[in-house]
């Protein structure tokens, strides 16, 4: 069977992932070597109302579990959340956690904390803290402080009151990007703010890729559903990797393959898995 092109993604050859799987299985099989990297939210959960509601269902952590022991894979979980909400949602040892859309990087023998990111900390805990108490009028506005990083969600929001949250948001931050002192990023239904480093998702898995030395090529795989993993999508396709969107696709998508729901991670990472088990198990 061909490989299926979605239609409304129209001239970007965007592949529907499940329909490509023979020729993604061959190249696992060549492969010496595995990064699977994957976002949290909106790629292994689904979008929920309250990012602390977004947990893996056991199923999924099974199989992530049993992908992190295959000696020719390594994994990865790579999210806008601290690393140390990441490790408490997914709960799996020894793999490696990206936290703060890549500003933190911890796993076997490898820590790294973004410089500049380490320094802005307390001026990013004190915006918190002033962005949070200005929009304490807002019904629904969350405001996380995730250490190096903070996002701003209104998922809870009313409609009729999204263009205030906006008005007061961007009071306060506008001075701030234009003096180059943060940086502002519109996610789904939440806006995050970062130190202005020239630093992403893509340069992190870049740094993983040098930081470990694996024995022979590596082939990366990596899976996001929003814009802060298009860096993401664009270091690994120039690596010669498999970029994976998740989500429903549109004009925007940039990954070259699409799966259209966390059900269908769930389906792909199973069907990695068997693909990844020794003959005869
Ligand atoms: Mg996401």
């Amino acid at each position: 069977m061909g490989c299926r092109y979605n239609s409304r993604v129209g001239e970007i050859d965007v592949k529907e992932l499940l329909s490509c799987w023979d020729v993604i299985a061959a190249r696992i099989k060549e492969a010496e070597h595995i990064l699977l990297l994957i976002d949290y939210d909106g790629t292994l959960t689904p979008i929920v109302e309250r990012p602390e509601l977004a947990n893996l269902p056991p199923q999924a952590k099974e199989c992530l579990q049993e992908l992190a022991e295959s000696p020719r894979l390594t994994l990865g979980i790579i999210s806008g959340r601290s690393v140390e909400n990441l490790r408490g949602k997914v709960g799996i040892k020894g793999i490696i956690y990206v936290g703060n859309h890549g500003l933190e990087i911890e796993g076997p023998g490898i820590t790294y904390v973004n410089p500049v990111a380490r320094k802005t900390k307390p001026f990013l805990h004190s915006l918190c803290r002033d962005i949070g108490k200005e929009l304490t009028g807002i019904k629904g506005a969350i405001i996380e402080d995730k250490g190096l990083t903070l996002s701003l969600h209104y998922r809870l929001v009313d409609e009729s009151r999204v263009e205030e949250l906006n008005r007061i948001f961007f009071e306060i931050t506008k001075p701030l990007t234009a003096s180059g002192r943060i940086k502002v990023s519109k996610g789904k239904k939440v806006y995050e703010v970062r130190p202005a480093v020239d630093w992403n998702k893509g340069k992190a898995i870049a740094f993983i890729a040098q930081n470990f030395n694996w024995e022979g090529e590596t082939l990366m795989i990596f899976l996001g559903d929003d814009i802060t993993d298009y860096d993401g999508f664009r270091m690994v396709d120039d690596s010669g990797g498999i970029s994976i969107y998740v989500g429903e696709g549109d004009t925007e998508t940039v990954a070259q393959y699409l799966l259209h729901s966390t059900k269908e991670t769930y389906q792909f990472l199973n069907m990695l898995r068997k693909a990844l088990k020794p003959k005869g198990n």
